[in-house]
């Protein structure tokens, strides 16, 4: 362990409740659908509406998602686990208590690894339990009445605790970001946050190093990484000035308001007494064989931290391309094809990290998500890299073609970068006589950079060689006009 960094001489403690919203068709105790975004109240059976006489039915598929979740992170899996009623009054939780796990939930123990910089980090989870999400209020302020739409009511939510691990806001932003990929990784939850699919609440706290744990407040609802890291680190001064000021932490609940970036008291935190929990007696006790616990580990994906140790081994890639290919399943995908049909898997981490990703974010799109439909198949990127590597055309060239299959210019994927090469007369000069000859030009009409590199100034060496790359329709092999360059010039 390094020593944590202090703020104002404070150290921050910060543990995470996060609600990942499980990828069913169906609610957890009902057979409605769970779709985002339907009008209000038509995905509302009886029973999410808690009428009397509705009984809620275990769905089987939010269960298997809760032990992907556990084997994924090496948590137990518990073969018997309980429903308890948390009960608290509010408009848009008819039933007037949420259906969720306390004393015994599904899955318990297990850890996050991830790397913070160059540090390598490990958070530990207490416990991950099932539950059902509430409703939601609709203020209508134009016609001055408020409105309770029901659609969310009985969404099956993870909702997956952790120690009070982590030391700064952010480790608690890379902890987030780490169990985002796996729960969409392993295909459990959409990660949709702007919807709503995977919220945290971050519990933060201060003290003097070597102190007991200060008071926490706990900030909800955080759907961004960036409001994330804002609220945290708000609160943390917020804090640290209270107790300066001798003033003591309360614990409360708060909420962060994006538009001021302040963190602001929602309510005084209720202890677990208040909601006075007890088994549900409409449910039976949860349990899971160890047979379904085997089918379900067979079917479990690669998970990105082994991929990235895969793709060290077999593809003798940095360890840093291989973190950054294995953000998504879709990128590890597309990387593995290309590096597979092109053989040549340096040059299409390089491609993939640079070209590729760039045009992506330029469009304002995640490279991680938005790669699988990117206009660029990964044959025709392998069919690239392969012509470069082969000398067939230069890096440079490369680009261009790229450009133009970006831009969706070629009519066939199989026969497409050829026809780019051949119509945009992009094929490398072998002819060292026709590249003599336009680096002999370049240096006549270049009297200018010609002086500047023979003064000693080696980058004027690079202006020609753009030159040259230039008048030959970037058809020239950059490394050849150089060494020509520099014997001309008589360096
Ligand atoms: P509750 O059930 O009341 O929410 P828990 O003990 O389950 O309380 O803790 C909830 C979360 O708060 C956990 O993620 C835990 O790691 C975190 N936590 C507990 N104590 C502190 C503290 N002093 N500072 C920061 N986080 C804390
Ligand atoms: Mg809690």
């Amino acid at each position: 362990m390094t020593t944590p960094s202090l703020i104002r001489g404070y150290e921050v403690v910060i543990g995470f409740e996060t609600h990942a919203q499980l990828a069913t068709h169906t609610k957890i105790f009902s057979r409605s659908a769970t779709a985002f975004g339907a009008e209000p109240n038509t995905q509302a059976s009886p029973i999410d509406m808690a009428l009397p006489g509705t009984l809620p039915v275990m769905n089987r598929a939010a269960v298997a998602h809760a032990i992907r979740l556990g084997l994924a992170l090496g948590s137990h899996v518990a073969e018997k686990s309980v429903f308890a009623r948390k009960n608290y009054f509010y408009p848009d939780l008819p039933k007037g208590y949420q259906i969720s796990q306390f004393e015994i939930p599904v899955v318990q123990g297990g850890e996050v690894a991830f790397f913070l910089g160059n540090e390598k980090k490990t958070v530990r989870l207490v416990r991950a339990h099932l539950e059902e999400d509430a409703g939601k209020s609709l203020h209508e302020d134009f016609v001055g009445l408020s409105g309770i739409d029901l659609n969310r009511a009985g969404t099956p939510l993870l909702e997956i605790v952790t120690e009070p691990d982590m030391r700064s806001s952010a480790e608690a932003v890379a902890y987030a970001k780490e169990l985002h990929k796996i729960v969409t990784w392993i295909g459990i939850c959409d990660g949709n946050m702007q919807e709503g699919s995977f919220r945290c609440d971050a519990n933060v706290s201060v003290r003097k190093p070597g102190e007991p744990f200060g008071t926490r407040r706990e900030i909800k609802n955080l759907n961004s990484f960036k409001f994330m890291q804002q609220a945290i680190d708000y609160e943390v001064l917020w804090q640290i000035e209270q107790i300066e000021d001798g003033k003591k932490i309360e614990q409360a609940t708060v909420l962060f308001d994006p538009d001021t970036g302040e963190t602001r008291a929602m309510r005084t935190k209720e202890d677990a007494a208040d909601y006075r929990y007890f088994p549900d007696p409409d449910l039976p006790p949860l349990h899971i064989s160890q047979q379904w616990i085997e089918e379900i580990r067979g079917q479990m994906p690669e998970l990105p931290r082994k991929m990235a140790e895969r793709f060290v081994a077999d593809y003798q890639l940095p360890e840093y391309d291989a973190v950054t290919l294995t953000q998504s399943v879709a990128m590890a995908k597309y990387f593995e094809e290309v590096a597979k049909t092109s053989g040549q898997p340096k040059l299409a981490s390089n491609w993939i990290m640079g070209d590729i990703s760039r045009r992506l974010n330029a469009q304002d799109i995640s490279p991680a998500d938005g790669i699988a439909t990117c206009p660029v198949q990964p044959a025709q990127l392998a069919a690239v890299i392969a012509r470069v590597a082969n000398g067939t055309i230069s890096n440079n060239a490369g680009k261009t073609v790229l450009d133009a299959l970006w831009a969706g210019e070629a009519a066939d994927v199989d026969v497409g970068v050829d026809a780019i090469i051949e119509a945009k007369g992009l094929k490398q000069m072998n002819d060292s006589g026709a590249l003599g000859a336009i680096v002999d030009q370049v240096i006549a009409a270049n009297a200018a950079n010609v002086a500047e590199f023979k003064a000693g100034k080696e980058k004027a060496l690079n202006a020609l060689v753009g030159q040259v790359m230039k008048a030959s329709n970037k058809t020239a092999n950059a490394q050849q006009a150089k060494e020509m360059l520099l014997a001309r010039l008589g360096a």
